[in-house]
């Protein structure tokens, strides 16, 4: 790297850095989940150190198909991945990765983020979903981000899409992340794989039938058929990644990859802000 880029980047660190300082001034950081004060040392998580081992990041140890937190490390695969090979009815995603593990205080975190309109929560979650997932992320080398769609009566209910606003701050969070790194890159060898964009390539054509007494491809069948590609949808991307914010059997991102990959979508994968332990 030449003298030049050396300051140059020297100064847009500094600038971020004093950038950084004056927001923390004005909006103090506090925990995503129980609003107190963070100190220093808990900013980068967004979670107090009372409130972090309630709301446990999924980690390294992951199912490498579904990516739920794994209770055994030395496994590839979460027991229902397994099972699903094994019969021959494996998922039609290819995989995914998840933030954090579905614990009752994550289960709390997410019914505030949906049903008590607590949106603020989106941009805090993908933030950290960018910087904790962003290697396996662009491992995915995919830059469409497609929301599972919501259906427009519960959209009417809820006063916004859940999953859609998660995709939008995941996309914002992600490109920042990439630029902030870049900037660490010796000159020339900056990567440019474009942005991450949010493309709404799926619509919900009626409302799902209960999905209590079915089993999982019974869901997987009845949510396919209440599923289409969104009209006007005309690029069509190779590889997408679904988002969600949780992650549960698996039968809806299976739904919404079936339906990309009919649309000529080769790799379909997913991010999910929640997910269950093995
Ligand atoms: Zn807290
Ligand atoms: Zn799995």
């Amino acid at each position: 790297m030449d003298k030049k880029h050396v300051l140059l980047n020297r100064f847009a660190r500094k600038c971020a850095g004093a950038a950084e300082l004056a927001a923390g001034l004005l909006y103090p950081p506090r925990c995503m989940f129980c609003g107190e004060l963070l100190e220093p040392e808990e900013r980068e998580r967004m979670i107090c150190a009372k409130c972090a081992p309630k709301l446990p990041l999924v980690g390294k140890e992951f199912c490498l198909c579904c990516g739920k937190a794994l209770g055994l490390p030395e496994e590839e695969l979460c027991g229902d991945c397994r099972r699903r090979r094994e019969e021959g009815r494996g998922h039609i995603f290819d995989s995914g990765r998840s933030l954090l593990v579905y614990t009752e205080e994550v289960s709390e975190l997410m019914a505030r983020y949906k049903f008590l309109n607590r949106r603020d929560l989106a941009p805090r979650l993908a933030e950290m979903t960018a910087r904790e997932l962003r290697i396996e992320i662009r491992a995915m080398e995919a830059r469409a981000l497609v929301p599972v769609p919501l259906h427009p009566k519960k959209l009417a209910e809820r006063g916004f899409d859940q999953a859609k606003l998660l995709a939008e701050e995941l996309a914002k969070a992600l490109n920042r992340e990439e630029m902030r790194r870049s900037s660490a890159y010796p000159a020339g060898e900056t990567r440019n794989d474009g942005a991450y964009t949010v493309y709404e390539m799926l619509a919900r054509t009626r409302p799902t039938k209960p999905m209590k007494e079915l089993d999982g491809e019974e869901r997987t069948r009845n949510l396919a058929a209440a599923l289409a590609l969104a009209p006007g949808t005309v690029r069509v991307p190779g590889r997408a990644i679904l988002e969600a914010d949780t992650y549960t059997t698996g039968s809806t991102l299976d739904a919404c990859a079936g339906v990309l990959k009919r649309a000529g979508v080769r790799k379909v994968f997913f991010v999910t802000a929640a997910t269950g332990k093995d």
